[in-house]
């Protein structure tokens, strides 16, 4: 559809709107957007804790509320601040709507709690932007071909804000939050934590892959393959400039002095592992396979695998970890197949954390995983797994032990 002005996304995240004052200067960014010329689509959260308080309630009346009920009651805390934000709009004079998930056509699967969009249908959100309103669109939800309501996993609305930014072609997607850019550290954890001006696609897609979760993973994933443009800034700030740009190119990436040194990006804590370990497996073809085969077919994402075995002993150790929401269907399904594969014991370990740093060059300097178990190692804290790639190298250690570790190797790394 052909429109007059171009069009700007802009999501607010829970803090952003999570009482009437913050609301109310939500409104005035959306509005001052608006009198600068564009058509603007904005994506809300549910304002400050409420979806973990309608989370902690539900868990109250019943211990395995259904998947389908649970994401009817979630989604009712977007529709609150996305109610809140079009009623602050249209009270200061600038015309908004507010659009369910459903009502704007947000098709996604039907795997309730982590559902994927299929489609969006921008036919209503053109229609309102045509007539001159603010299309205030509810973040994190959508609707099932089967017309049930789903949630895209915590975080979502960085993913509907994406989403929607790619279909309308938007000018730029606009993440505003409680603090204002990427940090080479989360922030509230780090005091020395460096603001980050500009950042590539890949390296975001791994800061939050690997815990940064200032973005979700899945919403860097598609702002990658769409190229949609984001910058992610206060919403308390107020300022036209600043916070962190997201894009494909940028000119810090070879800000390391050398020009083959490594530049570390940043460091990361994953507090969302659970560690889980099939004891004594027999050591033979399939077994993994089928670990892995009815994993993968529930849905259930696994992060770090580690395989162990003492040599021509013909039983392994295999230990994987997973996020805390699936604990227990993982749980279920692995008991199912304990016998068959023959394994000793499953033990589930809910208190780890994963620390990574994230960064170019890694794969060529051997010298780079050293110096982060050196660091670990002085203060005494153990690692309990390892993976590396090319951008990013990580360690499953003690959750008592996270914070302090991701600090030392900030320390280490980004100073
Ligand atoms: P919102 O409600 O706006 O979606 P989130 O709580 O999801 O906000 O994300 C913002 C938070 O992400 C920040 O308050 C910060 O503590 C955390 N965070 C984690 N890692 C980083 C990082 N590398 N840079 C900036 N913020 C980070
Ligand atoms: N309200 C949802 C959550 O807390 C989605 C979001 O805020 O992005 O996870
Ligand atoms: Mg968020």
């Amino acid at each position: 559809m052909n429109l007059d002005k171009p069009v700007v996304v802009q999501k607010f995240g829970g803090t952003s709107v999570k009482n009437p004052r913050r609301i109310k200067n939500v409104a005035e960014i959306i509005y001052s957007k608006v009198k600068k010329g564009y058509h603007v689509v904005a994506v809300v959260s549910a304002p400050g804790d409420t979806t973990d308080r309608l989370v902690d309630m539900a868990n109250k009346i019943t211990s395995c509320p259904t998947e389908r009920e649970m994401d009817v009651l979630l989604s009712t805390g977007e529709m609150q601040g996305m109610a809140f934000v079009a009623m602050a709009l249209n009270e200061i004079g600038c015309k908004a709507v507010s659009l369910t998930g459903s009502q704007v056509g947000i098709l996604t699967s039907s795997a309730h709690s982590r559902a994927r969009i299929k489609s969006i249908d921008a036919k209503k959100i053109y229609d309102s932007l045509a007539r001159g309103e603010v299309a205030i669109v509810a973040g994190f939800q959508g609707v099932s071909e089967d017309d049930n309501i789903t949630t895209l996993g915590r975080g979502g609305s960085d993913l509907s804000a994406v989403a929607i930014a790619s279909v309308l072609k938007a000018k730029v997607c606009e993440i505003y939050t409680d603090v204002d850019g990427v940090y080479s550290s989360d922030p509230s954890v780090v005091k020395g934590a460096k603001k980050i001006d500009s950042i590539t696609y890949d390296e975001m897609l791994e800061l939050a892959s690997a815990g940064a979760n200032v973005m979700q993973s899945r919403s860097m994933e598609v702002a990658k393959k769409h190229k949609v443009k984001l910058h992610i800034k206060s919403s308390l700030k107020r300022e036209e400039k600043g916070g962190t740009v997201v894009m494909e190119e940028t000119e810090k990436t070879d800000e390391a002095k050398g020009l083959e040194d490594v530049f570390i990006r940043g460091v990361t804590l994953d507090e969302d592992q659970v560690r889980i370990s099939i004891e004594r497996v027999p050591d033979k073809p399939g077994v993994a396979a089928k670990i892995f085969g009815v994993l993968a077919r529930d849905g259930i994402n696994v992060d770090m695998i580690i395989q162990s075995s003492a040599y021509s002993s013909g039983v392994n150790d295999i230990s994987f970890t997973i996020g805390h929401s699936r604990i227990d269907e993982a749980r279920r399904i692995l008991q199912e197949i304990k016998d068959e594969i023959g394994a000793k014991e499953i033990i589930i370990d809910e208190k780890v954390d994963k620390v990574s740093i994230v960064g170019i060059g890694m794969k060529s300097h051997a010298g780079v995983a050293a110096r982060m178990f050196e660091v670990l190692s002085k203060k005494s804290i153990n690692i309990e797994m390892i993976s590396t790639s090319e951008i990013k190298i990580s360690c499953v250690v003690s959750a008592k032990k996270g914070k302090e570790a991701v600090r030392e190797l900030h320390n280490e790394f980004c100073e």
